[in-house]
């Protein structure tokens, strides 16, 4: 094979694996060392041979977990979305960092108009941000913009010598928050969690009374982090009446919508799980996760704060890179993010909004709620299944029911036999010391039997295991 057909094999390749990556096992699973002698890394092989390249390429499809796969109820995300697809192919064809005009003038001009739209969908007037790495890394920047607006000398003078500020988040946000306080210098202790309610949303009146005790003592709140949608039980944390604890003392409220700020797109689902969101100071949503653009595509939003987003990031001399804003008429993406090198993620998220639609999107955001109602029937309707928590939304949170001594060992055991026989992967995590299954469903393909499937898999598999070693 030469060079000229390269992208030919490649896309007969793509081609044959996209045919069968919802059919079969969802992966050919093997314990570490057995993969390692079956790709042979160091295997035989001559440089610039190309046929020894789509070897490679053919061992990685072969061997790798089928993301598209019905039985893939693992993660907040699946296989990507076909025009994010080629949206990555063409990112990666033609090679270029989004930081500024003159090298990525289509990106930047795609990436200010996406923003400028989900700015209106969000309800944010006068917003400033941009698309970052993800909503791990969106967390940190709004948490940095609050702490540079509220210690306006920090940037020059660090923390050293300042007033002491806190953060609150509830206790369930994502780990994300914790490595941000350790990363901005402010101290895992500065970042308080607010216990939860039994529905997991942070409990209000806890909130008030830690805000007015770090108040009372002459330090100062700054920052409070509300989530749409939390990791492991899907909680929202309600943000209307955050607001009003804002207007008293003064933070800056950021909500983490990674996973279900793609409720935003429904405007019926918008008003149910996301009221007051307009009125927060910042918001990030992971475009990557329920709304299935190819992974990593995310946006930071932050409302009507004059700039406070470009004081907070802009720093150093880069003179060598951006260039003034009047002469191409528009401003380098790069002077404002973490980052120099930036990849181009706004092509594939512009040609799913294109091919979809706000519509189309928010409409599948209603479909996947529809289809955990639907689950959480079926866990509620076999005495064999049970809720641990109730569904608040989009998680399904369940076990199957052993001898309570016996629970999480045997449902771990399960989850593991279903992987490795590469029939279905789905989530763990532990809710006061009980382990659960968390579904989650976020295939744009999912229908009511695969769910059927799903279940009635874990239910067969289930059984078998509590015949052999009991429950
Ligand atoms: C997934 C998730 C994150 C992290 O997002 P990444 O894009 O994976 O960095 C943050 N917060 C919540 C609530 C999440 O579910």
């Amino acid at each position: 094979m030469n060079e000229e057909s390269v992208f030919e094999n490649l896309l007969q390749m793509i081609e044959r694996y996209r045919q069968g990556y919802r059919k079969g096992k969802f992966v050919e699973y093997h314990e570490p060392a057995e993969l390692k002698e079956i790709l042979q890394l160091d295997g035989p092989g001559r440089e610039g041979d190309w046929d020894e390249i789509f070897n490679w390429v053919g061992k990685y499809l072969d061997y790798s977990v089928k993301t598209s796969h019905p039985g893939f109820v693992n993660r907040m995300w699946t296989g990507a979305n076909l025009p994010s697809v080629v949206g990555e192919i063409v990112a990666a064809v033609t090679n270029t960092s989004a930081c500024t005009y003159e090298s990525a003038p289509v990106s930047t001009l795609l990436e200010k108009y996406m923003f400028n739209q989900m700015a209106e969908v969000v309800g944010f007037e006068r917003a400033e941000g941009q698309m970052t790495t993800g909503s791990s890394n969106a967390n940190m920047i709004a948490m940095m913009v609050a702490r540079n607006h509220a210690l306006r000398d920090v940037k020059r003078e660090g923390l050293f010598g300042q007033r002491k500020i806190f953060g609150f988040v509830g206790s369930d946000a994502h780990y994300s928050m914790d490595k941000a306080a350790n990363i901005l210098g402010l101290g895992t202790d500065q970042l308080i969690k607010v216990p939860l309610n039994d529905r997991g949303e942070m409990e209000l009146r806890e909130l008030e009374q830690l805000l007015e005790k770090v108040h009372s003592s002459g330090d100062r709140a700054f920052f409070v982090a509300a989530t749409a949608g939390t990791t492991v039980r899907g909680a929202y944390d309600s943000i209307e009446p955050v607001l009003q604890l804002r207007s008293k003392y003064g933070f800056w409220l950021h909500v983490d919508g990674a996973w279900g700020g793609a409720a935003v797109l429904s405007p019926l689902l918008k008003k149910k799980f996301l009221a007051g969101l307009e009125q927060a100071d910042s918001f990030t949503c992971d475009f990557h996760k329920m709304l299935g653009a190819a992974l990593m595509c995310n946006i930071l939003l932050i409302n009507n704060k004059n700039n406070a987003f470009g004081t907070a990031l802009s720093a150093g001399d880069g003179s060598y890179l951006f260039r003034d804003e009047d002469e191409n008429m528009v401003e380098d993406l790069g002077v404002t993010s973490l980052q120099c090198g930036r990849r181009v993620d706004s092509l594939k998220w512009f040609l799913d909004w294109k091919f979809f639609g706000r519509r189309g999107l928010g409409d599948r955001v209603e479909k996947y709620l529809e289809l955990c109602r639907y689950a959480e029937s079926v866990v509620h309707d076999d005495p064999r299944l049970e809720l641990v928590v109730p569904r608040t939304s989009f998680n399904i949170c369940f076990r199957y029911r052993v001898a309570a001594s016996r629970n999480n060992d045997f449902n771990y055991e399960l989850r593991s036999r279903l992987y490795k026989q590469g029939k279905s992967l789905v989530g763990i995590a532990y809710i006061d010391g009980k382990l659960v299954l968390r579904l989650l469903i976020t295939n744009p393909l999912a229908v009511k039997e695969d769910v059927d499937a799903f279940f009635s898999e874990l239910l067969r598999t289930g059984d078998e295991l509590q015949r052999q070693i009991g429950g």
